[in-house]
């Protein structure tokens, strides 16, 4: 059996040796490496821990956590059964937008970690999480469509949905996304049957 949270650990290990990010390290009060079940069908990726997060050094425990509560509980799912992170995993100053390069340095790690999950499906919650998956495309006009794309030469399914954080308070945007992550249990359902 592989020791999956072993090695979930081992690229936490890693980015305190290598002094990942060191200007954000040095403002940040933990590193937050994402939460869930190592052997979940899905993988959450977000953007950046906010407050909340970096003072507990867990993913999306704020405001916009407690909306992706509501709508994995919507969906009959529970935190245990999924895996939330975010692509860049110390807080950015004032909650500012990861720059490209902090993107960049982090992304290795986060492959690393679908690498050990391997989920069945990328769910990026916004466009700093999906750009990597789905470059070029607006999370505007791709929300809630299934994409299947080629990850380490294998075909993995992509969903992207809308950050929890930019639909909370705009009611267009907060049905759109609860309609979208509604999509989520049958799309696990039927990737289940197709891989039996
Ligand atoms: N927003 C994110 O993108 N990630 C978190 O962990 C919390 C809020």
């Amino acid at each position: 059996m592989i020791d999956k949270a072993a090695l979930l650990d081992q690229i936490a290990a890693d980015i305190l040796k290598k002094n990942v990010c060191p200007d954000l390290a040095k403002t940040a009060q933990r590193l937050v490496m994402g939460d869930g079940n190592p052997d979940a069908d899905i993988i959450f990726i977000g953007e950046a821990p906010g407050k909340k997060e970096d003072e507990t050094g867990l993913p999306f425990v704020g405001a916009a956590g407690k909306f992706l509560d509501q709508m994995l509980d919507a969906a009959g799912m529970e935190r245990a059964d999924v895996f939330i992170t975010s692509i860049v995993k110390y807080r950015p100053p004032n909650n500012r937008d990861p720059s490209p390069a902090e993107k960049a340095a982090f992304l290795p790690y986060l492959l690393r970690q679908i690498e050990v999950i391997q989920p069945k499906i990328i769910a990026p919650l916004g466009r700093h999480g999906m750009e990597y998956f789905l470059p070029g495309v607006k999370i505007g006009d791709i929300h809630g469509q299934v994409q299947t794309i080629e990850l380490d030469g294998k075909d993995i399914v992509v969903m992207p949905l809308f950050h929890p954080a930019a639909a909370l308070y705009n009611g267009r945007l907060r049905q759109t996304l609860i309609d979208d992550f509604l999509k989520v249990p049958e799309l696990i359902s039927q990737i289940n049957r197709l891989q039996k």
